[in-house]
């Protein structure tokens, strides 16, 4: 869910772990807790009361809390390989998640048109970012809440974050929405639809009308909870998130990317077709062209509910998989595009020694933490611009390879 802009939403997918070139690092500021878990938790108590939540509960939800050192080794832990556009996709989705994704949108068909009506987003989107966050409920996390993210308040390396969510958790399980033991990811991601507490304070929807707001077990609370996210970030009724699209050859592809915005007319004007050879409408709707796997991969023209999908995860991948997914239950076909035979995935040492290669070239990529994140991308593109190479900013081993042959 919403999460300020250091932490990468990527950190509380319970069901699909995953880091791409469009993970943003978090810093590694602090270090060690200054203080013993005993103590800071006392101050840590003050603070709520002051901040109106009851003592009573505070003593019922506080009272024998413990670091829990599990949650930091896995917050600690770094992925050593960045997986593939292809290797996301087929983790993420498959003939059962399809299947058992169609069953649901069947079985909560009614319920879904409903909350359709009230913020316009279509049930299959629903079901997809369910599908993906949770397998549609199967994994909701096994990580006490309150233990969990109070650890990584105290911790200290992501501490202030951690703390607004630990107050967040505190005030939605204070109110009464779920009871105080309730369980969720290691990083306290919530329910269905793996709100973080601060989403869930500010975004959760009581959608049964009980006066709780349970993402849970209530289905017109989570469905409603998580429409009502999407619409109050920007979603716009009527529209889908993009689809695949053929370039014509030659295109430039400083036009992709999604610094880049036009008309569909435009893009239509420019020879983008759709994949069965057909026009683009002559619209004037605006949309940009993302290039995931690079200019080898699949290109897909994008809409503004796309970056509403964003707000949700920042990874392009993702957001590539939930629209995808969200089709492929109403009966859309594959990808046209073919998974190629050989994919290499870069680890994060071939990153680093890629930043450092560029940033050695002159093309600055803001330090050499092993993670492509944008400023790593534009480099890339830089770099291959100044090559005469397709500029797509895409970091693949070819591209590290002629950077070590030609800086030796
Ligand atoms: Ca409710």
């Amino acid at each position: 869910m919403f999460i300020p802009k250091p932490v990468s939403r990527l950190l509380y997918s319970a069901a699909v772990f995953c880091l791409f070139a469009v993970f943003t690092h978090v810093p590694a500021t602090a270090a060690e807790p200054a203080e013993p878990f005993s103590g800071w938790l006392e101050k840590l108590r003050l603070e709520a009361v002051g901040q109106g939540i009851s003592p009573e509960f505070l003593d019922l939800a506080l009272t024998g809390l413990k670091p829990i050192k599990r949650v930091v080794e896995l917050d600690r832990r770094q992925p050593e390989f960045t997986l593939t556009f292809w290797r996301y996709l087929n983790n993420a989705i498959n003939d059962k998640r399809i299947r058992r994704g169609q069953e649901m949108l069947a079985r909560h068909g009614k319920l879904l048109k409903k909350i359709e009506g009230k913020y316009g987003v279509p049930p299959r989107f629903i079901a997809a970012f369910w599908g993906l966050e949770t397998n549609y409920g199967q994994y909701t996390g096994v990580f006490p809440v309150i233990g969990a993210v109070a650890t990584l308040a105290h911790d200290g390396r992501r501490g202030s974050f951690f703390r607004s969510q630990l107050m967040a958790a505190l005030k939605i399980m204070s109110r009464g929405d779920v009871n105080h033991r309730v369980k969720g990811s290691w990083a306290g991601a919530m329910g269905n639809f793996q709100f973080i507490p601060t989403t869930y304070k500010d975004f959760a929807v009581d959608g049964d009308g009980d006066g709780k707001r349970d993402m849970w077990n209530s289905y017109p609370d989570m469905f409603a909870s998580a429409a009502n996210y999407l619409s109050r970030s920007g979603w716009r009724r009527g529209w889908t998130w993009g689809r695949e699209v053929r370039l014509p050859k030659g295109f430039k592809l400083e036009l992709t990317g999604l610094g880049v915005r036009k008309p569909l007319s435009s893009w239509r004007a420019l020879g983008v077709q759709r994949m069965d050879g057909k026009s683009l409408p002559d619209l004037a709707e605006e949309a940009s062209i993302v290039l995931p796997a690079g200019y080898n991969g699949p290109a897909f023209l994008v809409y503004k509910n796309f970056r509403t999908i964003l707000t949700w995860n920042r990874s392009i991948l993702y957001a590539v998989a939930v629209g995808h997914l969200a089709d492929r239950l109403v009966g859309a076909p594959p990808f046209k595009s073919k998974r190629p035979s050989v994919e290499v995935p870069l680890s994060r040492n071939d990153i680093k020694d890629m930043q450092r290669l560029l940033t050695a070239r002159g093309f600055d990529t803001g330090g050499s933490d092993g993670v492509a994140g944008p400023q790593t991308r534009s480099a890339i593109r830089a770099y291959q611009k100044k090559s005469l190479l397709p500029a797509d900013g895409y970091p693949n081993m070819g591209l590290l390879e002629r950077l070590r042959i030609k800086t030796r």
